[in-house]
């Protein structure tokens, strides 16, 4: 063909880590066609969605089957019920945000790989390691990505001593999908401050929010100061098992101002563009989830999974290997064995074990000689995979 492409994509790395993954597991199953495998790799749910959350859904299809309660396209940013319900979910945690900087989506992956459409080039410092989805859709539009190392020296969270520019794009992640660290308040208010006094932005994905134990803040805005420098995108994939239903939502404080233009309403401007909405029935079974009982089942599962992280970290100590996470954190982040790499501890799993994680190099160098455990699947397969390693490692 003649036409020009985007040529940035020529810069991206070959195959998104899960296809890669998916690729290796498909290549052993069918060399061994008995193996019972167990995937605790690509951070997927198992519980089903609650009962109160299939109670909304039902009532709007029923709504959805009458000509006089049937709806069509939804606004763009989400009904005001549900904009309403995101902004009482903050108001309880004692945050103050306006349903109208609140855009429903349908996943944060989504508005992660779309917020760059209203930014320009900018230099974008992203931690290392974390979810590729930063870094490649940064790549994908040629923007200039520098990493935040986080190491086992700095508690797998970086801070931004030794920054000396200006106007960056600093994504976070707390807790952090693969490692689980969680940043402080204290910590939270350092990079708030240096985002201020070098007029900066931060992205902050909260999706893992609801995995947070004990007094660290589940969103950016519990800190002084964010409004005036940080953007939030959360998650019902993870919280209330929507990886399959879809939906999310992005926080764009009305503070947030660069280049005469604010931020919030060009977000506006690019989701009316070219997003039409989450499903109605979507939004009520999110309202649903937000609701004080649908809190109470989405806990529960919560702790169904936490469970799980107990027994696979309970087993990695028992065994003297270094990890991190699994107790704000749906993820374990362990030490490959044998200085083995993080390929190649993942082929030995699933050779020998059976067993499916995620290469920590996967989600940056600094991941080299990592791997991650999710505490996503079954109780009973958790338990099985449990045993296996145990005999293994
Ligand atoms: N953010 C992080 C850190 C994640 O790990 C994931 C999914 O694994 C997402 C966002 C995507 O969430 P969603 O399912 O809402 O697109």
């Amino acid at each position: 063909m003649n036409i020009k492409i985007n040529e940035n994509f020529k810069n991206i790395s070959q195959s998104y880590l899960f296809s890669e993954i998916a690729r290796r597991v498909s290549a052993y199953s069918t060399a061994n066609p008995d193996a019972s495998i167990i995937r605790l790799g690509i951070g997927d749910v198992t519980r089903p969605l609650t009962p109160s959350v299939c109670a909304a859904m039902q009532k709007a299809v029923d709504e959805m089957r009458k000509p006089e309660t049937f709806r069509g396209y939804s606004p763009d940013y989400g009904y005001d019920f549900i904009r309403e319900a995101v902004a009482r979910h903050y108001a309880e945690n004692g945050i103050t945000v306006d349903p109208n900087e609140i855009f429903v989506s349908d996943g944060a992956k989504s508005d992660l790989g779309n917020i760059v459409d209203i930014l320009g080039d900018n230099e974008i410092l992203i931690p290392d390691p974390v979810y590729p989805v930063y870094v490649d859709s940064n790549v994908m539009s040629g923007h200039k990505v520098s990493y935040l190392p986080a190491t086992a020296e700095n508690g797998f969270l970086p801070m931004p001593e030794g920054l000396d520019g200006e106007g960056y794009v600093i994504y976070m992640c707390s807790p952090n999908n693969p490692t689980g660290a969680v940043y402080s308040a204290e910590a939270l208010a350092e990079w708030i401050a240096f985002a201020r006094r070098t007029g900066s932005l931060i992205i902050f994905d909260s999706a893992y929010e609801a995995f947070i134990s004990g007094d660290l803040p589940h969103s950016i805005y519990a800190v002084e100061g964010a409004r005036e420098c940080a953007i939030e995108i959360c998650s019902l994939s993870k919280t209330a098992g929507f990886t399959g239903t879809r939906c999310a939502w992005t926080v764009v404080p009305s503070e947030l101002e660069a280049s005469g233009l604010k931020l919030r309403a060009m977000w506006e401007r690019r989701q009316a563009t070219k997003f039409n909405g989450v499903p109605y029935i979507v939004q009520r079974a999110a309202e649903a989830a937000l609701s004080p009982e649908g809190q109470k089942e989405c806990m529960e599962n919560v702790r169904y999974y936490m469970e799980n992280a107990r027994i696979i970290s309970e087993m990695l100590k028992n065994k003297g290997i270094f990890f991190t996470g699994g107790t704000s954190s749906p993820y374990i982040w362990l030490k490959c064995t044998d200085g083995m790499s993080s390929w190649e501890f993942f082929d030995y799993l699933l050779e020998k074990a059976n067993v499916v994680g995620t290469p920590g190099a996967g989600f940056g160098a600094c991941g080299e000689g990592f791997f991650r455990l999710t505490s996503f699947g079954t109780k009973e397969a958790t338990a099985e995979a449990v045993a296996r390693l145990e005999k293994l490692l």
